[in-house]
């Protein structure tokens, strides 16, 4: 029979798995085993809207056998099956090109492909050098054989099958130097695999298990066969906390939402309250390779007493907490509810607040007891937290106000807002932040230096949700931000305010002059006593900061949100003098440095400057 071809990228993916260096192998049981329990899944989640289905829950299994002399191990399900298409498309096409990137032709980058998403089908060419699999399709009237060997392709013909479901057979590789494919035929080797890696599959796993029996009568011994169910079923959830270790949670955890790493938290928590449910949390380690796509969905299972009745509840989740994986069970629910019910439900909205609340609960624990991995959390998921405060106008930001860091002046670590607050100046009562590309570039910055040299300590905002988040947050423990670029920026004695305000009403025309200079590009040019050693910055006169402007501008939307830039102008600096002098003996000269200075402020802003060419031509001119 002619063979057909493997799509190119399942082809390399098998190419990767016959030849895997991959050292746990055995995930390839737990894999196909996933399989025939989602199979049976959809014919059974199909038989609650499909009367004609006359399957109960009892009648689903999922059988194994071996059969060491042909060195066959059979995986069998009587789930939805497959269609000959199905069968073509499904196997014959790899299902999570999205997840695989096969730009490497590493070799060992099959040990990372497999870690972090699981191989699913083909973790079978592992351990098999030849895997045929006999489907069909719950209601159809024939089934079909798949089989292959290798990469270079595979055959479907009709086949004869009984009933409903999928069958999968491998022909076990012969044992090979330092692997020992022989022990996937030993039923010890099965069932412990099994117990490891599916025993919480809702459905049971049979395999005819071997027994010697000493014969009636005499001394032989006999082979004796039993049927065996391999896995308990019960729902790690309903165990006591008590009896469950820290592994099996994070075994739970890596083998039904696919990480490879075990979580930073586990949330596990029985409550008999309004809403009776039992919910089991997690927090990852790391986001999940989808998560910042638009593929990735947020969301809860949804378990009606052990009984999944929605995978992927986003009721349940706030989207500040998207990242959050786990399942919720309740006795409440009908089997049947359907989603627009469930947006509805009264139980639901209750479930959901109380998870939202633990959530922040643990992460404020882990936030004090372990501050290594909050850290390491906030890396991750923490732009999440920031736009849960800013979206829907700030109506979440109690929940999220303790969570949110920031690096500061003080150590160059991210604190919190209430660390802050708590080792601010006596007379301070306002948290002063500055914007910019980086923390040390904004450590760097002329106001920083001055600000720091006062004593006060500042938080560095450097992603652009930042500054958006602190405005709606308006205040923290009654504290107001101040963005030390504002110009109304008020730190002076009265005599100092006095004296500034006199001197700049003394050169307003050198100042009137730089203006015009400037044109609309700035709202004011001042002189400030704000700065030590620098000559200039700018600062924003309103609400509006020249970062929020910066961010505005780039969003596919904005474009012409402008901030009221105000130039300010070192006092105590030697270009001061210059400056007067220059307004009093060459207009000219005056312009364009003023030019030279706004590029310089925009720059240590980390803007843009508005003109480069000009500026090059204006600094060449200095030089010749
Ligand atoms: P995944 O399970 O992640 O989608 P797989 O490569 O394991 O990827 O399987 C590809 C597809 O083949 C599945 O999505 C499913 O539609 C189908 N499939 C695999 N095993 C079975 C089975 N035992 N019964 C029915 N369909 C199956």
């Amino acid at each position: 029979m002619a063979k057909k071809q493997f799509k190119a990228e399942s082809k390399k993916l098998m190419d990767m798995m016959i030849n895997s260096i991959y050292t746990h192998k055995e995930i390839f049981l737990r894999e196909l085993i996933s399989n025939a329990s989602d199979a049976i899944d959809k014919l059974y989640f199909k038989s609650l809207t499909d009367d004609s289905i006359k399957l109960t829950k009892d009648d689903y299994l999922i059988k194994i056998s071996a059969d060491k002399p042909n060195r066959t191990l059979t995986i069998e399900d009587n789930g939805i099956g497959m269609t000959r298409q199905e069968l073509e498309q499904n196997l014959g096409t790899i299902a999570k090109s999205g997840s695989l990137d096969f730009k490497s032709e590493n070799k060992s980058d099959d040990v990372n492909i497999i870690g972090q998403f699981g191989v699913g089908f083909y973790s079978a060419f592992m351990v098999a050098d030849n895997v045929t699999v006999k489907s069909r399709a719950y209601g159809a009237d024939e089934a079909y054989r798949w089989n292959a060997s290798g990469v270079d392709g595979y055959t479907i013909e009709p086949c004869i099958k009984d009933d409903n479901g999928t069958k999968i057979i491998l022909h076990i590789k012969e044992d090979a130097e330092g692997e020992d494919y022989s022990q996937y035929l030993d039923q010890y080797t099965i069932q412990s695999l099994v117990k490891k890696y599916s025993d919480f599959i809702r459905y049971p796993i049979k395999m005819m298990w071997k027994t010697s029996k000493k014969k009636e009568d005499s001394d032989e011994y006999e082979d004796v066969f039993e049927e065996r169910t391999l896995n308990s079923m019960i729902p790690l959830w309903k165990k006591q906390k008590s009896e469950i270790t820290k592994e099996e949670y994070d075994n739970f955890y890596m083998d039904q939402y696919q990480d490879y790493e075990e979580p930073l938290t586990t949330i596990h928590t029985k409550v008999d309250g309004t809403a009776q449910y039992t919910s089991l949390l997690f927090v990852p380690k790391h986001a999940p390779y989808d998560f910042y796509s638009k593929n990735y969905e947020k969301g809860l299972q949804l378990y009606s007493s052990g009984v999944m009745i929605m995978e992927k509840c986003a009721d349940l989740l706030p989207d500040y907490f998207s990242f959050v994986k786990g399942l919720v069970d309740s006795e409440d629910l009908s089997l049947n509810i359907s989603r627009e019910m469930l947006q509805h439900d009264r139980q639901l909205k209750i479930i959901a607040k109380n998870i939202e609340k633990k959530i922040k609960e643990e992460l404020l624990k882990i936030q004090k007891n372990d501050r290594e991995a909050y850290e390491e959390f906030y890396k991750n998921f923490g732009t999440q937290l920031k736009f849960g405060i800013y979206e829907e106008y700030g109506i979440h930001k109690d929940s999220l106000e303790d969570l949110i860091m920031f690096v500061s002046s003080n150590e160059m670590k991210p604190v919190t807002l209430a660390e802050y607050v708590d080792r601010m100046k006596e007379d301070q009562n306002t948290i002063y932040y500055a914007v910019g590309e980086t923390a040390e570039k904004i450590n760097m910055m002329p106001m920083s230096e001055s600000m720091k040299a006062k004593g006060y300590e500042i938080l560095y905002l450097t992603e652009n949700v930042d500054e958006f988040a602190l405005q709606v947050l308006g205040t923290y423990k009654e504290k107001t931000f101040t963005n030390i670029a504002n110009e109304k920026l008020d730190l002076d004695s009265d005599e100092e305010k006095e004296e500034l305000e006199k001197f700049n009403s003394e050169n307003s025309g050198l100042l009137e002059k730089m203006k015009t200079a400037l044109g609309a590009s700035v709202e004011a040019v001042k002189f400030t006593n704000k700065l030590t050693s620098h000559p200039v910055c700018l600062s924003s006169d309103g609400a509006l900061s020249v970062g929020m402007e910066k961010v505005l501008n780039q969003m596919p939307m904005g474009g012409d949100a402008k901030a009221n830039v105000v130039l300010e102008i070192n006092k105590n600096h030697p270009i001061a003098e210059k400056l007067k002098k220059l307004a009093e003996e060459d207009s000219d000269k005056l312009t364009d440095y003023t030019k030279i200075l706004y590029a310089q402020a925009r720059l240590i802003e980390g803007l843009s400057v508005e003109n480069p060419t000009e500026l090059s031509n204006l600094i060449c001119n200095l030089m010749i």
